[in-house]
C-alpha cells in the first residue's frame, strides 16, 4: 500500500527584521505539539546571542561544500554572501513521523522545495510598514550598517517574490499573526484530499452499510 504521509512542509519567508523567527518559536511553544522547525545549516558567522545547533548548524564552507557533494540538502542557497541548506534527511525523517515541518527560509529556497514537494504550502510574512522594518532593523543592534543596508535594498525584491506564497501574513499584531498563521496550517490539514487519506476507514464504512442495505435478504 502507498506510504501515507501527514506531516506536511510549511515554507515561512519574510524580508530580514519582520519578525518571522520569534513568531515560529512562539508558534512551535504555544500550539506546536505536532510541529518541528528545521534548523538550517550555514556558513554565517555566529552572532553574539545566537547558538550553534539551536539557531543554525554553524559550518565552515568546506563542510558545507561536502554537504552539497553528499547530496546532503533539500534546498540550498546563497543569501547576503553566505550560504544555507536544509536538512533532507531531518525533513523527510519528521513528515514521514506525521510531523509537519517549518522552513524558515527565503524565496529561493520556497521554490526549490515547491517544485521537490508541490504539497508544502508557503507563507510570507509582511511587515506593516517600511519605516518599522527599518527601526526593527536597526534596533535589533546585530548587523552592522552596511549589511543593514543590503538588506534594505533587497526588501523589494523579497516582497516581489513573497506576493508568489499561498499565503500572507502581516505582522503588525503579534498575537493576530500567530493565530493567522497556525489557522492557515489547521485549514490546510482540514482539506478534503488529506481527509479523505486519513479517514479512509470511516468514508468506507458509509459505503459499506449502502452495499449491505442495497442487498436482497
Ligand atoms: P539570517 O542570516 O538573518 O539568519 O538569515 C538570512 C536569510 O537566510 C533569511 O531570509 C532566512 O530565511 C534565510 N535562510 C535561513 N536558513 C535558510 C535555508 O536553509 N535555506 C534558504 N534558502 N534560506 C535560508
Amino acid at each position: 500500500m502507498k506510504e501515507i504521509i501527514t506531516g506536511r512542509i510549511f515554507i515561512i519567508s519574510a524580508p530580514s527584521g519582520t519578525g518571522k523567527s520569534s513568531l515560529l518559536r512562539a508558534l512551535i511553544k504555544k500550539k506546536g505539539r505536532n510541529m518541528k522547525l528545521s534548523i538550517s545549516y550555514t556558513t554565517r558567522k555566529i552572532r553574539s546571542h545566537e547558538k550553534d545547533k539551536k539557531n543554525y548548524f554553524f559550518i565552515n564552507m568546506k563542510k558545507f561544500q561536502n554537504m552539497i557533494n553528499n547530496n546532503d540538502f533539500l534546498e540550498y542557497a546563497s543569501v547576503f554572501g553566505n550560504y544555507y541548506g536544509t536538512s533532507k534527511k531531518f525533513v523527510i525523517k519528521n513528515i514521514r513521523l506525521g510531523y509537519d515541518i517549518l522552513l524558515e527560509i527565503d524565496w529561493q529556497g520556497a521554490q526549490r522545495v515547491l517544485k521537490k514537494i508541490p504539497s508544502s504550502r508557503s507563507i510570507f510574512i509582511l511587515p506593516p510598514c517600511k519605516e518599522t522594518l527599518q527601526k526593527r532593523l536597526l534596533s535589533r543592534n546585530q548587523d552592522d550598517k552596511s549589511t543593514i543596508s543590503l538588506r534594505m535594498q533587497n526588501v523589494a525584491q523579497d516582497i516581489k517574490n513573497g506576493l508568489k506564497y499561498h499565503y500572507i501574513v502581516i505582522n503588525d499584531n503579534f498575537e493576530l499573526a500567530l493565530e493567522e498563521i497556525h489557522h492557515i496550517i489547521c485549514s490546510e490539514h482540514l482539506r478534503s484530499r488529506e481527509q479523505i487519506l486519513k479517514n479512509y476507514n470511516l468514508i468506507h464504512e458509509f459505503f459499506l452499510q449502502d452495499d449491505v442495505r442495497d442487498k436482497p435478504y
